[in-house]
């Protein structure tokens, strides 16, 4: 059983650089802000890469995140603001876009 090849760049080079990362910076960004310290576990694009290779692996452009933070901050890019953009398959990033809704509300 093999799984589907997926064209996506979190492969395995990306889970060893985020393991790699989380080492090197194991707190959560957001909350060390606050003076408060937590385990991070994931590891978050500071500014979207939305497909670009450039952004994705720039290590500047990373944050360690615990799991509440990484959602809050997904959270915020859906409520404030529509994603605008298409990732490399010309698709919509925008999850609320109707190209990605194809079954409605229904249900
Ligand atoms: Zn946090």
């Amino acid at each position: 059983m093999s799984a589907p090849k997926k064209k996506s760049p979190y492969g395995y080079r990306w889970q060893k650089a985020r393991e790699a990362f989380l080492a090197k910076y194991p707190l959560c960004a957001e909350h060390a802000r606050l003076g408060q310290t937590v385990v991070a576990t994931v590891v978050d694009h500071v500014e979207p890469h939305r497909g670009c290779m450039k952004l994705f692996w720039d290590r500047d452009n990373w944050q360690s995140l615990c799991k509440q933070c990484h959602d809050v901050h997904k959270q915020r890019f859906e409520k404030s603001g529509r994603v605008s953009g298409c990732d490399e398959f010309g698709n919509p990033i925008d999850p609320t876009h109707h190209w990605n809704n194809p079954g409605g509300r229904g249900g």
